[in-house]
């Protein structure tokens, strides 16, 4: 038996509306906690002699307070102000509209602090420190801090959380979980590759005592996720090998109908791809194909010739798509094509299943499906659930596979035996790259973009030509086209000074676009809101869309022709390159405007090689080739969601490691029955339980 994942809510110190906080960060149960990594650490292990600070550079200071006043500034906000001394210098520690610090500094208190200094009046002072106030019996046990006197970790926060918070629950966390946690690594493999075992690495990697082994630790979790994806594939692929599936019956008079019913002709890439999948379809061996093909190279028409044939043979069809958005496009564009055509034939009947259905819908959607009178159906991940049944499926198709991982894949294709399965995704990582990662899959590839379509000019932009771009953009709205603005946030943050969708989309509004119509969508708004606004937008009842990366996968708006990527050296240059790919659709010339002052010499890169490349694989060649080595939180690019901590572009030398080793445990312990192998097997098995209970909730 496996044991039920426990709640964070157990944790000392967490409360419903706390762990509401958690949940927005994806972490529900303790092990999720364990799991969340850092973005990257701060070294504040070593203080510095206030007579040695530096402006504009982070440090870690001691002192004792020696005085502190509240003030009020000449804009009339409180400010509270301490003197920090140490036997070498001082400086003064400022804080705006906290006058209650007064009671909580206290002359002679030892305290511990991290910031920025700066030159104010000739004197340094440090404005909204980290502190911590010491006991003095502790300086020497500073080591006990979790905030200062260390390396730091410093976590992604939503609002409402701070560092210290997440710090301490990790902790806590660790404290409690690290004694039971299993290693599921046989010995002599971690031997062999001098892996440190799992506990070490979750402890190090959270609050690593050194560099040395903070490197180790992030080595080890790469390595087990690396590890745990390739032993799934390995499993998977050998399983394929001695299936007998379903040989579907090949309707080539309807197959030609309906190729003769569409408003264009299909490239011949779609041609070559189509008669890859027939051909899989028809054989007695289950199909496995991976179609890996460029944003906008048509990839749903082919999707929908897989489905037509599994549907002709008396099969239903499961087609599974990352969000709602995109789930409503896809109903409603196969719903139109097959409606107008297969009318005067057989009735198709297409359904569509998402997360925000309500009870009594689901439930007569469920039946409809149970007795076989749906024939495709499309939804999320929703499709996943336990209670979903299918009287007959024949095919499984899941778009923008990219966004989902092996176990969801394995969950869904469960829901019948040996069916045929078609992923398809945009993400153009590099062909060895996409063998090894999937290797389990036959590979099909489109690299062709249908004929007549507009050029997309992509043109990096620094911030203070603002003014610029807002009139380049009224230009095109003029025009009657659409505009995409998508910012790399939600909301606001202290912490990040960047532009978010909300206030922007208020300030747009209100503002310079006032005399157009405006509209907002990301992640966090009910689902009916945003698919009213982006019918809205389909419709062109909404002249610019303000958005998140939520828009980034499968839309097709064609007559949206610009998009402006506010903050671009915050996204990864395959995403950058999937968001553009939602211009571009139609006949018309497109515009991407990526506005940055980039920071890094790699951001610059990628912002580059947008400017210079339109074709996806190019792009994921530049994408290898840009990548610095070390820097490894740094940000991660590859958006695969199978990979928390890996960068499988980064880290090849090790995938290539686990892939051997995964091949190698497999060969000789398949069922993963031997004694050194049943944690492993139990952590695969919490894998796809873990999938199956996400859907559900
Ligand atoms: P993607 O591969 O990004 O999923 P889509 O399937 O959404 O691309 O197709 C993009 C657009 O191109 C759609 O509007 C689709 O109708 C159109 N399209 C697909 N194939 C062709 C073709 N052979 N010729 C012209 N337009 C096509
Ligand atoms: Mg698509």
């Amino acid at each position: 038996m496996l044991k039920e994942p426990q709640s964070i809510q157990y944790l000392k110190g967490i409360g419903p509306k706390r762990a509401k906080l958690f949940k927005r960060l994806g972490i529900n149960f303790k092990k999720d906690l364990l799991y969340y990594f850092p973005r990257r650490y701060e070294d504040r292990s070593n203080f510095l002699p206030l007579a040695k600070l530096k402006e504009g550079i982070f440090i870690c200071a001691k002192g004792k307070i020696i005085a502190s006043q509240n003030f009020s500034t000449f804009q009339g906000r409180s400010m509270f102000k301490t003197t920090l001394s140490d036997n070498t210098g001082k400086i003064y520690l400022v804080w705006f509209n906290q006058p209650y610090l007064k009671n909580i500094f206290k002359n002679n208190d030892t305290v511990v602090i991290y910031g920025k200094p700066e030159k104010y009046n000739g004197r340094m002072q440090i404005i909204n420190p980290e502190y911590e106030i010491i006991e003095e019996k502790d300086c020497f046990n500073i080591k006990n801090s979790l905030n200062l006197g260390r390396i730091v970790p410093i976590y992604p926060l939503t609002k409402g959380l701070s560092q210290h918070q997440i710090r301490r629950l990790i902790k806590a966390c660790l404290d409690e979980e690290v004694s039971s946690l299993e290693e599921f690594l046989p010995y002599h493999l971690r031997n062999r590759h001098s892996l440190i075992n799992l506990a070490q690495a979750l402890i190090n990697i959270h609050f690593p005592r050194n560099n040395d082994l903070e490197i180790r630790s992030y080595r080890r979790l790469v390595f087990d996720e690396f590890f745990i994806l390739q032993v799934l594939v390995t499993l998977q692929k050998i399983k394929f090998k001695n299936q007998i599936g379903i040989s579907h019956k090949i309707d080539n008079n309807i197959l030609k109908k309906f190729r003769d019913n569409l408003d264009f002709n299909l490239t011949s890439a779609q041609e070559k791809v189509i008669n890859e999948i027939l051909k899989d379809m028809a054989s007695l061996h289950p199909m496995h194909r991976l179609l890996q093909g460029d944003v906008g190279s048509g990839k749903t028409v082919v999707a929908i010739f897989t489905a037509l044939c599994a549907i002709r043979g008396g099969y239903q069809v499961a087609f599974m798509v990352p969000t709602e958005i995109l789930a409503r496009q896809h109903y409603q564009n196969i719903f139109d094509r097959l409606s107008s055509f297969v009318a005067r034939e057989q009735k198709i009947k297409i359904g569509l299943i998402t997360s925000s259905l309500k009870k009594n819908e689901r439930d007569k959607i469920y039946q409809e499906i149970k007795e076989g009178e749906i024939d495709l159906i499309i939804g999320t991940h929703a499709l996943l659930q336990p209670g979903l049944k299918f009287k007959n499926l024949g095919l499984v198709i899941i778009d923008e596979q990219h966004k989902f991982g092996v176990s969801q894949r394995t969950i869904l294709t469960r829901k019948n035996q040996n069916i045929d399965v078609l992923v398809m995704t945009a993400t153009p990582i590099p062909r060895s790259l996409a063998m090894t990662l999937y290797g389990n899959l036959d590979l099909s590839v489109m690299r062709e973009l249908p004929p007549g379509r507009g050029v997309i000019k992509t043109i990096a932009l620094e911030t203070t030509k603002r003014e610029y771009l807002y009139e380049f953009v009224r230009k095109i709205l003029l025009k009657r086209k659409q505009v995409y603005f998508v910012y790399p946030i939600i909301e606001e943050s202290e912490k990040l000074d960047l532009l978010a969708a909300e206030q922007m989309y208020e300030s747009l509004r209100s503002g310079i676009f006032r005399d157009f119509k405006v509209g907002l969508v990301h992640g966090r708004l009910k689902s009916n809101e945003s698919c009213k606004i982006m019918q809205d937008f389909r419709d062109a009842k909404i002249d610019i869309l303000v958005s998140t990366t939520l828009i980034e996968v499968g839309l097709d708006i064609p007559n949206a022709t610009c998009m402006v990527v506010e903050h671009a050296e915050h996204f990864g240059l395959s995403q950058l390159h999937q968001l553009r790919g939602r211009i571009g659709r139609g006949s018309d010339e497109s515009f991407c405007i990526l506005v940055s002052d980039s920071t890094t010499q790699e951001a610059q890169a990628r912002i580059n090689a947008m400017v210079k490349f339109n074709d996806g694989f190019k792009i994921a060649e530049e994408d290898l080739a840009i990548r610095g080595p070390g820097d490894f939180f740094g940000f991660r690019q590859h958006g695969l969601p199978e990979f928390k901590i890996a960068d499988p572009l980064k880290e090849i030398e090790l995938l290539e490691t686990a892939k051997k080793e995964a091949i190698n445990l497999v060969r000789f312990d398949p069922a993963l029955k031997s004694r050194e192998n049943i944690a492993l097997r139990k952590i695969l098995k919490e894998r796809i339980k873990e999938c199956a209970l996400q859907a559900a909730s």
